[in-house]
């Protein structure tokens, strides 16, 4: 295994869930603790974010069990850490946030080190294009760089983010983010348009329980969602499938047409444990042996 580390720039937040079925407050998550957790069964995963004062000690331990590096992380006991509450509804089909505390990232300027300056592999988990790309301006020669992002930013940030989206090798959205970015309806439209109009290098869109699209200069490729039949808390979904995908393409040093494909079956595998439980909960269980059953599963489940 290729040991070139990821470095992962996103958010490290307590959230409070409401699903139709369960509730929970203050659970350890944001983009780059779930992605970082997920990379973590391939490539070692390096967190840049910052917390507050009231971020639980337990919390980072709980990442560096699993190898995660969190020396980037800053701690600002003035503040509070991002917050988010969201709310599950029918079935899990449609999710509103109901608040968030995003001030701790308002004039947050990350302090990357020598390690990251040089690192090759990047997830710009989500959080603001403005500091993603602020993030990105520090590292030196970036091999390969994922971007993801969500509808907020494409509705306040949307020319930030598009000139940040000709800076990564791969583009990740889901499909009504891909819908609202083009404005096209059709999902495979839409993946082209990313590509030639908005000058995407690469592009996956995932369509949640129906799998995920990915759109190359040298093709077009489709997996389908592990089918999960104890589907928990979908929170983070996207957060790991960004992490496993990466750690994926940085362990075989891969980034082509067919290393991404194969990462896409990582991710896939690591995605539908994470919703299987609240918070990381799973995901941090969750052995290797368990991630190669999926995948293999996966492998069957698609071939005739
Ligand atoms: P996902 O379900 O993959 O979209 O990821 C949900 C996670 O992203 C939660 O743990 C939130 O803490 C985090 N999150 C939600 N909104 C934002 C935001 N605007 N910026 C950064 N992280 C966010």
């Amino acid at each position: 295994m290729n040991k070139d580390p990821v470095f992962i720039y996103g958010s490290v937040a307590y959230d409070c869930i409401e699903t139709p079925f369960a509730k929970a407050d203050y659970i350890l998550g944001g983009s780059a603790s779930y992605a970082a957790l997920a990379c973590s069964f391939f490539a070692p995963a390096c967190i840049a974010s910052k917390i507050g004062a009231d971020f639980r000690e337990a919390d980072i331990l709980r990442l560096q069990k699993r190898g995660v590096d969190t020396s980037l992380i800053e701690r600002d006991p003035s503040q509070k850490t991002f917050f988010w509450r969201g709310k599950y509804y029918d079935n899990f089909n449609n999710r509103d946030t109901l608040e968030v505390r995003t001030e701790i990232y308002d004039n947050y300027e990350p302090k990357l080190g020598e390690n990251a300056k040089n690192g090759k592999y990047i997830l710009l988990a989500n959080t603001s294009p403005r500091s993603q790309a602020k993030f990105l301006d520090g590292v030196r020669a970036p091999a390969f760089t994922v971007l993801d992002s969500m509808n907020l930013w494409i509705e306040i940030a949307n020319p930030e983010l598009r000139s940040l989206i000709k800076r990564a090798n791969l583009l990740i959205l889901n499909d009504s983010e891909a819908r609202q970015l083009t404005g096209e309806s059709n999902v495979i439209i839409a993946g082209d348009m990313l590509l030639s109009s908005f000058g995407a290098e690469s592009a996956i869109i995932k369509k949640g329980e129906n799998g995920a699209v990915l759109f190359h200069k040298d093709g077009m490729f489709t997996i389908p969602s592990y089918p999960v039949r104890s589907l928990y808390d979908p929170t983070g979904a996207g957060d790991s499938f960004a992490g496993a995908l990466i750690g994926q393409i940085a362990a075989s040093a891969d980034s082509s047409f067919t290393g991404i494909k194969r990462a896409m079956l990582s991710a896939t595998a690591v995605a539908s444990l994470t919703v299987e439980s609240f918070s990381c909960d799973k995901l941090e269980n969750a052995g290797l042996a368990e991630i190669e059953a999926r995948k293999k599963f996966l492998t069957e489940f698609t071939r005739v």
